[in-house]
């Protein structure tokens, strides 16, 4: 979608820290970091939100999520001390980037629950 910020960022039209892409995924630092390691791991595919996925996204996008934020998991060595995953999800939900992603954060004691 040409005024999506994540789709510009997947077509390299705005710069990003990118750590990890294949032919489905993307991730990259957050712009705004709440830990000291934020990654935010995308679809390619432009999806709004988490109850915008379509019947194949199922099969062929959320697995290739979960396999990048493993994978930068254990490269970012924070597999076995733990981390957090967040997808907000619409207005209430705190979405402010109309494109699917997962947050991963890590590298300091997170605190329970968010506000
Ligand atoms: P949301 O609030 O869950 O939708 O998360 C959107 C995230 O995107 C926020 O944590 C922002 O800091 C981050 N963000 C927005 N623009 C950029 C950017 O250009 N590069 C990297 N992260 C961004």
């Amino acid at each position: 979608m040409s005024d999506c910020i994540f789709c510009k960022i997947i077509n390299r039209d705005i710069p990003a820290d990118i750590l990890y892409e294949n032919e489905k995924v993307l991730a990259f630092k957050d712009i705004n970091p709440q830990a000291p390691l934020h990654l935010l791991i995308i679809p390619k595919k432009h999806i709004a939100s988490a109850t915008q996925l379509d019947e194949s996204d199922y099969s062929e996008i959320i697995p290739e999520i979960f396999k990048a934020i493993n994978h930068l998991a254990k490269e970012y060595k924070v597999s076995d001390k733990g981390f957090r995953l967040v997808n907000n999800c619409g207005r209430d939900g705190g979405q402010t980037v109309d494109h699917l992603h997962f947050h991963l954060l890590a590298d300091r004691q997170l605190q329970w629950p968010p506000g």
